[in-house]
């Protein structure tokens, strides 16, 4: 083996075929069947602008979906860059066990603000299943703690997604995701989706209705079970990986009753659902309550580096607190509390506060709501839907080949018209950065529209 530059076959990449080419040799690609990268495109990107990403020759896609929905202020934002480039030239890394650190501190304060100190306690990892693994042992090490050892289930719900590792997978409920690894995953408790598509099916009238009848089936489960079960996890408001399923706050609130109720923890899981993504700046808000646990990630580091944390109340880390080690929480990772990632966090966090983006939000939702309008009314259309900064609908597709693959197909046709958008299966979805202008808004739907056609016909 040699290390010198020799060994390397051409270090700079003349164009994008070259860099595809070599990538598709040596990079394996995450969510991807690589075989369909025979026919689907792979994008060369060499440079992103606010709401754009540049490929070598200067092509240009509206990056629609915020780069797996964690970019919240544009690519390479001045602010974001400015306070990263300060942070690097003073100290680019430190470990978290027996030390701190300016940034680190500051945005746990921060973070704690924003639930008026009820979630004042805040443990850092890198990428968002660490932050739900996290979550889930913390819930059962605090029961365990109080003397409660029974308690080693979880409660999860259906079409929920809160990540790939194998702790994480247990409480998902993505097929997809999960069905290869069936034998090595615990089992847990899957319950009814508060989704509010299937209203109809169900014979209900309201979106609260589905709601209820969903919190009825936890109620239902916690009556027979609660001493055996540690937490209930969900998505706050959006299952968003699950497809864009969206519900009533008032399932939220029932279920905080319910936990208390029952002496069961709740873990909000707001890694894409967190950072103002549904309205608020934490989903949960808009339930007037706060859950026992908060997982954030994706955008907390306004889409610049891996961050993930877990946010919980003082009462639960109480229970920890104890001259025994044994009664400590002793996970960590080793770029737990990153400091260029908490400076990108605290900076992301600092736009929220001084741009006053949930209210500038409100209006930008708006008009994205009316650009999209033609989609409500679309006879090849179902179920359009909006929470704050998403928005979603169905395409009705009657052909199961052409349905399953409407997804691929709609992501190399929409690339055409300079556009990223991943469709989940046949729900197309919107999470663009904050940021768009008119213009960008225009782009977004009368590509989007000329796409939905092309594709629609085939
Ligand atoms: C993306 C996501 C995760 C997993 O985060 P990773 O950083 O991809 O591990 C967990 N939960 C929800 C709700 C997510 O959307």
């Amino acid at each position: 083996m040699s290390l010198s530059p020799a060994s390397l076959s051409s270090p700079a990449f003349s164009n994008s075929a070259d860099l595809v080419q070599r990538s598709l040799k040596s990079v394996w690609h995450p969510c991807t069947q690589m075989q369909h990268h025979e026919s689907m495109p792979l994008i060369a990107v060499s440079r992103g602008e606010g709401a754009w990403l540049y490929d070598p020759e200067g092509r240009r896609y509206l990056d629609a979906i915020s780069s797996w929905w964690v970019n919240l202020f544009g690519h390479t934002n001045p602010r974001i860059n400015k306070a990263v480039k300060a942070q690097i030239d003073n100290l680019e890394h430190a470990m978290l066990a027996g030390f701190t650190h300016a940034s680190v501190v500051e945005l746990s304060e921060v973070l704690s603000d924003l639930t008026g100190n009820v979630l004042g306690h805040v443990f850092y990892a890198s990428d968002g299943a660490s932050a739900v693994e996290i979550a889930l042992k913390m819930s059962f090490h605090f029961w365990k703690n109080s003397g409660q050892t029974n308690k080693q289930e979880f409660i999860c719900i259906k079409g929920g997604y809160h990540g790939e590792t194998i702790g994480a997978l247990s409480v998902t409920d993505v097929s997809i995701f999960k069905s290869a690894y069936a034998e090595l995953i615990k089992n847990t408790h899957v319950v009814m989706s508060p989704d509010y598509r299937k209203s109809a099916e169900l014979g209900l009238d309201t979106q609260e209705a589905v709601a209820l009848r969903a919190a009825q089936e936890i109620e239902t489960l916690l009556k027979a079970r609660s001493q055996n079960i540690c937490a209930v996890i969900l998505e706050p408001l959006v299952q968003c990986a699950g497809g864009m399923a969206m519900h009533h706050p008032e399932y939220l609130r029932r279920i905080r009753t319910l936990c208390d109720r029952y002496g069961v923890h709740l873990i909000a899981d707001e890694i894409a659902v967190g950072c103002g993504r549904t309205g608020t700046f934490f989903a949960f808000e808009q339930a007037n309550c706060w859950p026992d646990f908060v997982c954030l990630s994706k955008g907390i580091s306004g889409g610049y580096l891996p961050l993930s944390l877990v946010m919980t109340r003082d009462d639960i880390y109480r229970a920890f607190y104890d001259s025994s080690v044994s009664k400590a929480f002793l996970h960590s990772h080793s770029y737990t509390g990153n400091p260029l990632a908490c400076s990108a966090a605290v900076e992301t966090l600092a736009i929220f506060r001084e741009e006053q983006i949930l209210k500038a939000n409100t209006a930008l939702s708006h008009t994205i709501t009316k650009a999209l309008a033609p989609f409500k009314s679309d006879l090849r259309v179902r179920h359009f839907r909006n929470q704050g900064m998403i928005w979603a609908f169905d395409a009705v597709i009657e052909d199961p080949v052409l349905r399953d693959s409407f997804s691929r197909r709609f992501f190399a046709k929409a690339l055409e018209h300079e556009l990223l958008l991943r469709p989940i299966g046949t729900t197309v979805y919107f999470m663009p950065p904050y940021i768009l202008n008119d213009q960008e808004v225009q782009h977004l739907s009368e590509r989007t529209q000329a796409v939905f056609d092309e594709v629609m016909k085939a």
